[in-house]
This record gives C-alpha cells, sequence and structure tokens, in this order.
C-alpha cells in the first residue's frame, strides 16, 4: 500500500454532527508498529455521552415509526461507502491497533452486516394463535429504545457493523462507542454515516475510555438495551452497572481460553496448519483463538515440531502497511507488557520451546514473537487466563476423558475443536465440550455464517449472529383480545 501521510483528524457523530469533546479534551493513538503519534481523538465527557443518548431518545419515535423497508435505504447506502473505502479503513486501523493491511477483510464483513440486515428484516414477526377459546392471542416484536453498543479494538469496524445493523434495522436508535486504542476507522465510518444523510440521532458514534462514557452508558436510565463485546472483566462492570440502575438488557461476547484437542488419528499437517493460523490471526488478538492445545501423547513430538515450523514460516512480521505482513505489533503498550507479563511468568513455569522475546528494543514497535509452551501445569496462570498475544500452550493428553476435562476446566467456553478422523468420537467430545461453538476438524476463526456466536461459562451471555442478533434488540409484547360472541 502507498504510504498515505493525510492527516487523521477524527470526531465524534452526536445528533448529526460531527464534532470534537465538548470540553475539547483529546487522547493520543501511536502506531504500534512505530510508536509515532496517529491522531488526536475526542474524549467524550460526560455531557457528550448524555448528549448522544438524549438525541436517540428524540430520533426514536421517528425513526422507529418509519418501517424497516425505508430504513433498509440508509444501509445499502452505507455499505457501499464503506466498500469504496475499504483501502483507508484499513489503513487507519493499522495505525492504531497494528492489523496488516494484507488480513484486512474487516470492511468487507462490515458492509455485508449492513447489505444482509439492509433485506433480512422481513424474519422479524410475532405470532397468532386461536388457542385461548373467545379471545385472539398475539405476541408483536417491538424495538427497545435507544440501544447503547460498546466495542473492543481487535476486529472494531466488523463489531461496529454487527452490532449497529440488527439494532437499527428493528427500529431501535444507537449510541455506539468505539474502543480508545482502536477509534480511528470507526469515526471515519461516522464520516460516512454523515454523508449517507441518516436522520440526525438515529446512529450516533463517541470515541474515549471506558470511564467516564462506557460507564455511563452501561448506568444510563434512557438506555434499555446494551451490546457489549469486550473482555471478561468489563462485561461484569457493565452487568453491574444495568442491576443497580434500570436492569436494561445486556448481551456480552467476552474473552476465551480456547482448547483444540488433537487426537493421534487426526491429519496431523492440516491440523499443525489451521491450530498455527488459529493462534496466529490478529497477533493472537482473538477472543477465540486456540490459545490451549491438547495433542494425544503418541504423537505430540511429531505434532509440536509440526506445529512450530508451521508458526515460524507463516508468520511474517513487519509494519502493519507493508502488504508483505501478516503478523502486526500488539495493539498496544499495555498490550504488550501484559503479553510479555505471560510469557515471562510461562517461562517460570512451564518450558519454552519456541520464540518467548518482545521485539521492541530492535524495531521500536510492539512486536511478540510467535511463541510456544509445553508442559505448562494446568493450573498455571499462563493456562488459566487470556493472553492475547501470539502465544500458545501445547499440554498432551492420553485419554478422550482425561482431554475433555482438560478442555472443560476453565472458566471461560466460548470456541472448541476437535480433530480426529473417528466420527463418533468428534461427536461424543463436542457434546461434552462446554463450549458456545465446536469446529469438528476446523478451528476458529472458521464460522458458519448463520449459526450463533457467543460463550458459556464467563464467555458471555447471549448470542449473537445473522439469524440471532435482531431479537437481542426486541422486546416482546404478548396481546390478547376478546371476541364478542354473536
Ligand atoms: P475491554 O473490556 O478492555 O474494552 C472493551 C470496551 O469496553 C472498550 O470500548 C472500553 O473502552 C470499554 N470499557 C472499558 N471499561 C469500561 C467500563 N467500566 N464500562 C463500560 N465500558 C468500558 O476489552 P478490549 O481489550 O477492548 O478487547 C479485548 C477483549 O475482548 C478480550 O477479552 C477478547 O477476548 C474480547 N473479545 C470477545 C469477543 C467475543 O465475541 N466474545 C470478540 C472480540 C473480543
Amino acid at each position: 500500500m502507498a504510504p498515505d501521510n493525510t492527516p487523521v483528524r477524527p470526531r465524534m457523530l452526536i445528533n448529526g454532527e460531527l464534532v470534537g469533546a465538548s470540553d475539547g479534551k483529546t487522547f493520543p493513538i501511536y502506531n504500534p508498529a512505530t510508536r509515532e503519534l496517529s491522531a488526536e481523538v475526542p474524549e467524550a465527557s460526560a455531557d457528550d455521552t448524555n448528549a448522544a443518548v438524549a438525541a436517540a431518545k428524540a430520533a426514536f419515535p421517528a425513526w422507529s415509526a418509519l418501517g424497516p423497508a425505508k430504513r433498509a435505504g440508509y444501509f445499502k447506502k452505507l455499505a457501499a461507502l464503506i466498500r469504496e473505502h475499504r483501502d483507508e479503513l484499513a489503513r487507519l486501523d493499522a495505525i492504531s491497533m497494528g492489523m496488516p493491511v494484507s488480513t484486512y477483510y474487516y470492511a468487507h464483513m462490515a458492509a455485508a452486516q449492513y447489505d444482509y440486515y439492509s433485506e433480512a428484516w422481513p424474519i422479524v414477526q410475532g405470532q397468532a394463535s386461536v388457542n385461548t377459546p373467545g379471545f385472539m392471542t398475539m405476541t408483536l416484536r417491538q424495538p427497545y429504545g435507544v440501544v447503547a453498543c460498546i466495542i473492543p479494538w481487535n476486529v472494531p469496524v466488523y463489531f461496529m457493523a454487527a452490532k449497529s445493523a440488527p439494532a437499527l434495522i428493528t427500529g431501535n436508535t444507537v449510541v455506539l462507542k468505539s474502543s480508545e486504542k482502536a477509534p480511528l476507522a470507526v469515526a471515519r465510518i461516522a464520516e460516512l454515516v454523515v454523508e449517507v444523510g441518516f436522520p440526525p440521532g438515529v446512529f450516533n458514534i463517541i470515541s474515549g475510555h471506558g470511564v467516564p462514557s462506557g460507564q455511563i452508558l452501561s448506568r444510563h436510565m434512557d438506555v434499555r438495551a446494551l451490546s457489549f463485546t469486550g473482555s471478561s472483566r468489563t462485561g461484569k462492570l457493565i452487568q453491574e452497572e444495568a442491576a443497580r440502575t434500570n436492569l436494561k438488557k445486556v448481551v456480552l461476547e467476552l474473552g476465551g481460553k480456547s482448547p483444540a484437542i488433537v487426537f493421534e488419528d487426526a491429519d496431523l499437517a492440516k491440523t499443525a496448519a489451521k491450530t498455527q493460523f488459529s493462534i496466529q490471526n490478529n497477533s493472537g488478538q482473538v477472543c477465540m483463538a486456540n490459545s490451549r492445545i491438547y495433542v494425544q501423547k503418541s504423537i505430540a513430538e511429531k505434532f509440536i515440531e509440526a506445529f512450530k515450523k508451521e508458526f515460524a514460516a507463516n508468520a511474517r512480521a513487519g509494519n502493519p502497511l507493508d502488504t508483505q505482513t501478516n503478523h502486526g505489533p500488539q495493539a498496544d503498550e499495555v498490550q504488550y507488557r501484559n503479553v510479555m507479563m505471560y510469557i515471562e511468568e510461562g517461562k517460570k513455569t512451564g518450558t519454552l520451546a519456541m520464540g518467548g522475546n518482545g521485539k521492541l528494543e530492535d524495531t521500536n514497535g510492539f512486536f511478540v514473537e510467535p511463541t510456544v509452551f509445553v508442559n505448562q501445569p494446568e493450573e498455571a496462570r499462563i493456562t488459566k487466563e487470556e493472553v492475547f498475544g501470539p502465544v500458545v500452550i501445547i499440554n498432551t493428553f492420553e485419554t478422550e476423558a482425561e482431554a475433555i476435562a482438560k478442555a472443560n476446566d476453565t472458566e471461560f467456553g466460548l470456541y472448541a475443536a476437535v480433530f480426529t478422523r473417528d466420527v463418533s468420537r468428534a461427536m461424543r467430545v463436542a457434546k461434552a465440550l462446554e463450549s458456545g461453538y465446536v469446529g469438528i476438524n476446523c478451528t476458529s476463526p472458521m464460522t458458519g455464517h448463520d449459526l450463533p456466536f457467543g460463550g458459556y461459562k464467563g464467555s458471555g451471555q447471549g448470542r449473537e449472529g445473522l439469524l440471532y442478533s435482531m431479537n437481542n434488540f426486541l422486546e416482546t409484547k404478548s396481546v390478547i383480545m376478546q371476541i364478542d360472541e354473536e
């Protein structure tokens, strides 16, 4: 990609106007590959956040009355503009959170969400019955009102679209807060929303940290539903705020510590390649990355060698703007230090089999070597907690029961994978895994377009997905009508 030094001046979208923070406050975003300043970003104040919610509340009656077919017209235009600006959005995510432009398929994924929901709205239906003699009964599906969306930094434009599109098409109005680590591409889409001409207040987009703006949205009495993707720690705080205030509906997509189980009859080469991609992709900063691999003892040595070879050959680290790069830095200094802290601790508790170094001194960027640990105790911190970096633990098992027990011994439950040629075993294990998603002979990021996505246990609450997300933003009203006897 040609170097582009266009200055980036992100703004927020509140009540149809592109604005800075009302108190003029900004926060800096640095390119994690070079540590150069990329932009100063508006920090939404309490007043800004409240103004965005007030605008959304005021816009709700007209927007919900408009009818989905008319609402869909805005979506089509937005999808087309997002596709048109793909390269620009890729650059903005690269210089804020380090995602390589070569792997940037997220603008297309985001556009596809707006396109899909612009056609999918007829699925929203209530039911009617004559099961109560003398009465006609029915259910109506209706929007909540103001919906807040709080998104993480690791795949910003996709989460922006995957939450806002189903919320808006069902007649809700939205206040979306971007992540303080990756606000630039989202702020560019805010400009595209203005270009499309959405009615003022329908779609508000603010930037800032968890506190104050995220916290205010969580406790705001006029926000009736909140969809969150991010860490389990923040998810719990949001749930607490919601419970303490207006019991708003909360959907939580949280962290993971996803296991992949590799049996001795698995296709070794394919399994090594797929499990490697899962933890290398986006430099390991993916909620569903298989960060724990359990391999049957009889093939462990061979598998570990094959995995290391794949990891070394396929992670091409470098500047994310370089089209040859597919392995960017960690998103910022906090993420980098956190990953390095886990690696240093892992060196004490288990055996380092590959990598294990940070590259800050050599590169001036927050790069972490692809890292493999073997023989980590199951109770070690690095086995139990989400590292969110290119760091995998490969442990062994002897029996199917042992593999399942180890895979399930976690508070997370987002994605699990099983590799075997034995169909019955694959289904037995899939059934036993405590996980919202199971891949058989495939692993994350592989997902089916029409399947629900979400976590068991501490990985979340609720499900998202093309056929599921609209439900998250619709109340159900029961209506019973007496029919007069003739
Ligand atoms: P994070 O929890 O630190 O931040 C997520 C968002 O929450 C940001 O916008 C942040 O500003 C906001 N926030 C922070 N504190 C808040 C508070 N007190 N109240 C309200 N909002 C607050 O998470 P992150 O570091 O941005 O993202 C990485 C995490 O997200 C990982 O744990 C990852 O597994 C998870 N994730 C989950 C999924 C999924 O679908 N399950 C997908 C992607 C990422």
